[in-house]
């Protein structure tokens, strides 16, 4: 939609609003733009607070919400309202973080559904969406602020391992924090434009990408053709990064001071005034080949030949990574046309010399590694908004197109904005035991609920052979074609049934009726997740409520009349609430009845073995 901005600084009309290239990190967040008259990508620095905003929100006693460093302040004094690597959680369910629940200083709820994760903070409940646009809101508004004109567009960055669901969760963050979200781009394909690589439709590269923040370690392996980044490869370790430098440093400090480490355990403001110190001798020693500093009488002095020692493990680890993304790709660094570095710990020259060594050559380290990504993202966004006259824009679809899923939540399959053709697919299953049809209904929109969306099509897949609730596979594949006519296509695979439809999504659309969809999707943003968030609330309950239910029939024998009482009191308490709307009191019950009767699941689980080692029969 072109708006006509004044630019109060200059009292300039501006046609064209700006749109913004956002790097959404682990641990940092930065907004950067194309410079109207340099036309160069900057990063922006608002109120010269610099132009980087930690990726860390805090909730005050009375309610506010605090984003970046004056956020950062409270990890230490308030960690259970501070919330911080929320990137991690973004479209990631409680089992998906495996071993990792403890590394977060923050309550994540353990309802153990296959459903995303809420993180409680005070009473409310939050979801990783809503943390993340709460990320995106400060940034759009420092650019506001700086650029003095409406921020309304966007790309956004995200890493090339990202799936379907974690970008989704991206899209909906920008949403919700009034944010047209142009593209999703994959991190390392920004970086390279930033570099200049990629710009030009002619070229063909095979670049490699070596990326070390703070907390996440990316390598990506991309080819270069006809303007299209193609990821051949990606490898990692998403617990690795500057983080474990500084905690390396720390453990010498530790060490050398004859510390206890009981008595730091203790002491919250001594651990954070180390880990601060820790960081702050690591950016030095990128620099200089000494640091010597004091925490009240402990002495924090570090050579760069004992660091590089301290941290020759976490960079042995990353070429390892990158050995293997390598075979994966099936090349040999010889055959990669240019490396680049991202991420603030490159700046640590054995990483540098390290990964140069690697490929065989010198890795591009010109630009600042910590905006690289943002800068890119500007340019990818440059690119989007038609600005750049040189550059061939490919076909795109306008609106999202997905089906309907419980509660007539829309699902969506293609994001608005993919180049076409284009191809995606996802897995359902039944919810009902014995289900043997399945609706499939396809529609367009951006909105969160299927009924404010346009339906394009409606089928039934019939013959599904007749099996519990959960078990069936059912494959929906979503094939887009050049001339823009979407095949849907379900397949249970259990049985073979399939069934599919054709249609043309453009058809009697017009242009005026698809801004105005975008436009409603934005304006409606907030009530859109909320009826989102209540919907999945309820969902979550009424699997719980079964699941209880079916446990207390089958099990009571091994409760006490006590237990049995009480969860049958917690299981009222969570029917009464249900149909209240209010997703935090229904969380909360769900919580309180979780909690409460998670213990009998183990109990009931250790008397079985017991009776199977005994010889009985078990059902
Ligand atoms: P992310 O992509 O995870 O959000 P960044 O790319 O912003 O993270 O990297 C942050 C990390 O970079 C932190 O661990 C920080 O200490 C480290 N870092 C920043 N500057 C330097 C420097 N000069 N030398 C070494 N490490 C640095
Ligand atoms: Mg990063």
């Amino acid at each position: 939609m072109a708006k006509v901005a004044i630019n109060l600084s200059t009292g300039a009309l501006q046609q064209e609003e700006v749109i913004v290239g956002i790097d959404l990190g682990t641990t940092n967040s930065l907004v950067a733009y194309i410079h109207p008259e340099t036309k160069k990508p900057v990063a922006i620095n608002d109120l010269g607070r610099g132009t980087i905003v930690p990726s860390v929100v805090h909730f005050t006693q009375n309610g506010e919400t605090i984003v970046g460093n004056e956020a950062k302040e409270y990890l230490t004094t308030d960690p259970a309202n501070t919330i911080y690597s929320v990137k991690r959680l973004l479209g990631k369910s409680y089992k998906d973080l495996g071993e990792h629940k403890d590394y977060f200083g923050y309550k994540i709820i353990d309802d153990d559904s296959e459903g995303l994760v809420k993180i409680r903070a005070g009473d409310k409940f939050y979801s990783p969406i809503e943390l993340s646009a709460e990320i995106l809101k400060e940034l759009r508004e420092r650019a506001e602020h700086a650029l003095k004109t409406p921020v309304n567009r966007a790309v956004i960055t995200v890493p090339a391992y990202f799936n379907d669901s974690q970008r989704q969760a991206t899209r909906d963050a920008g949403k919700l924090a009034g944010l047209e979200v142009l593209r999703i781009v994959n991190e390392p394909t920004a970086a390279s434009l930033a570099y200049g690589i990629g710009i030009d439709p002619s070229e063909e590269k095979t670049i490699a990408v070596y990326d070390l923040g703070g907390g996440t370690f990316d390598i990506s392996i991309l080819s270069l053709h006809q303007g299209i980044f193609e990821v051949l490869s990606t490898h990692g370790d998403t617990y690795l990064g500057g983080d474990d430098m500084d905690r390396a440093i720390i453990n010498y400090w530790i060490q050398e001071n004859q510390l206890v480490a009981d008595t730091l355990n203790e002491d919250k403001n001594l651990q954070q005034e180390l880990r601060l110190k820790a960081e702050e001798a690591k950016k030095a020693l990128s620099q200089q080949q000494i640091y010597t500093s004091k925490v009240n009488d402990i002495e924090c002095g570090i050579t760069r030949h004992k660091f590089e020692e301290l941290i020759a493990p976490i960079v042995a680890k990353t070429i390892d990574s990158c050995r293997q993304a390598m075979g994966d790709a099936k090349l040999k660094p010889e055959q990669i046309d240019a490396v680049i570095m991202v991420g603030g710990s490159t700046r640590v020259p054995m990483v540098y010399e390290t990964v140069s060594e690697f490929f065989g050559k010198p890795a591009n380290n010109t630009l600042n590694p910590d905006e690289v990504v943002a800068l890119g993202a500007a340019i990818q966004a440059d690119i989007l908004s038609g600005n750049r006259k040189d550059i061939l824009l490919l076909d795109v679809t306008p609106l999202t197109l997905g089906i309907e899923t419980m509660g007539g939540l829309m699902d969506s399959i293609i994001p608005r904005n993919s180049k076409i053709p284009t191809k995606a697919g996802r897995q359902y299953t039944t919810s009902i035991d014995g289900q043997v049809n399945m609706k499939i209904s396809v529609y367009q929109g951006e909105r969160d609920l299927v009924k404010e969306n346009r339906k394009l099509a409606e089928f039934d897949l019939k013959g599904i052979p007749a099996m519990p609730a959960g078990f069936p596979k059912v494959d929906v594949n979503f094939i887009l074609n050049a001339d823009g006519i979407l095949k849907v296509e379900a397949i249970e695979l259990r049985s073979g049934v399939r069934q599919e439809v054709e249609v043309k999504p453009q058809y009697g659309l017009t242009d005026s009726q698809v801004e105005q969809m975008l436009m409603d999707s934005i304006t409606h943003a907030r009530e859109d997740v909320s009826a989102r968030m209540v919907i999945e609330a309820r969902t979550t309950a009424e699997q719980m409520l079964y699941q209880v239910e079916r446990f207390l029939e089958k099990n009571s024998q091994h409760l006490t009349e006590e237990e049995i009482k009480m969860t049958q009191e917690n299981l009222k308490k969570l029917r009464d609430v249900l149909p209240s709307g209010d997703k935090d009191q229904i969380l909360k019950a769900v919580d309180t009845l979780e909690e409460q009767t998670s213990p009998f699941a183990e109990r009931v689980m250790q008397i079985s073995i017991k009776q199977a080692m005994a010889g009985k029969k078990i059902e």
